[in-house]
């Protein structure tokens, strides 16, 4: 696999990006909307510049990595010579069946069609395909030029040789794979997310506050954060889907999402992205100010 196609320039989209190109991948980088290819060019320039400073590459392997992305505001153009698309768009399954509907008329007939989806089953996207066997779950983590683990899916149709060769493919963007298969969250989200909502369910049952909740998981199971401030960094509306997705493919009662959770959401809190969720992000530092209605 030489060529690739990244679709969706967004949070993950330009990291994935970032990765392939930086260890010799031709990529095409591909977004509905202009505006957000200038910024995930900006973004991952920009990362680059960091990994200069801390001497981890050179100024010359940060031009070649920018030379090896090309960004496309149209799908035909980014993708009709690609050996593998991930797609990182839209958490909406309406937007990834109808782009893989596309890809699978767009693409050469042995592209390998990758999801990056959190929570969509990947036997459902590779369903609307006439090549189930070549669609593949590859679930980067975020910050992705930083987090080592790829979470690969294989889908109920995936071809082994396919699951072999996106193992190998994770290894040499130097990654660590880990296999799963495709039942609702993966493993990632099925245990992650649970816990995130047990959290919320503590601090809405009055059992401690913000600052106690994450400090204990912190300190105690040695987190790199607790799970309310990765909760307000993931983005609680993308929390609230995943549970969602976990309460209606499991059917079982232990997923059922915090009403707190809900009323955040609905309200419009949905942590960094939106300046507040458990924490108060409008004060544009990185200290970590617990929101008012949580004090
Ligand atoms: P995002 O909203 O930052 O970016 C999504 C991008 O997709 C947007 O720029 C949007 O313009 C673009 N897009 C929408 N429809 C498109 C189309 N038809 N063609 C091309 N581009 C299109 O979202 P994100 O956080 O980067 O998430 C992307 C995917 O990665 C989702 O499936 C999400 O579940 C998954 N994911 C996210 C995280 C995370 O922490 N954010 C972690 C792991 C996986």
């Amino acid at each position: 696999m030489e060529q690739i196609s990244v679709i969706g320039g967004g949070t993950m989209g330009n990291g994935i990006a970032h990765v392939f190109a930086q260890n010799g991948y031709k990529v095409n980088l591909i977004d509905i909307k202009q505006e957000v290819l200038d910024k995930a060019l900006a973004t991952i320039s920009k990362n680059l510049d960091r990994m200069v400073a801390k001497e981890k590459i050179t100024a010359d392997q940060k031009d070649q990595t920018l030379a090896n992305i090309h960004t496309h505001t149209s799908l035909i153009s980014g993708v009709s010579n690609a050996d593998l698309v991930v797609e990182a768009a839209t958490e909406n399954v309406e937007i990834k069946l109808d782009l893989f509907r596309q890809l699978d008329k767009l693409t050469p007939a042995g592209c390998v069609l990758a999801s990056n989806t959190s929570s969509i089953s990947i036997t459902k996207i590779g369903s609307v395909t006439d090549r189930p066997d070549k669609v593949i779950g590859m679930h980067f983590m975020n910050p992705v030029p930083v987090m080592k683990l790829v979470e690969v899916i294989e889908g109920f149709k995936t071809d082994k040789k396919v699951t072999e060769e996106i193992v190998e493919l994770s290894k040499k963007l130097g990654k660590v794979p880990a296999l799963t298969q495709d039942y609702p969250g993966f493993i990632a989200n099925r245990i992650l997310m649970p816990m995130i909502n047990e959290a919320i369910i503590s601090l809405h049952e009055g059992v401690a506050d913000v600052t106690e909740i994450d400090t204990i998981m912190k300190l105690g199971m040695a987190h790199p954060m607790g799970p309310l401030q990765l909760a307000d960094f993931i983005g609680l509306d993308v929390c609230l889907a995943i549970l969602n997705v976990l309460y209606d493919g499991l059917g079982n009662q232990k997923y059922a999402p915090s009403p707190l959770l809900i009323n955040m959401v609905t309200s419009g809190d949905l942590g960094v992205k939106s300046g507040r969720g458990f924490y108060d992000y409008s004060h544009g530092t990185k200290e970590l100010v617990v929101a008012p209605n949580f004090k």
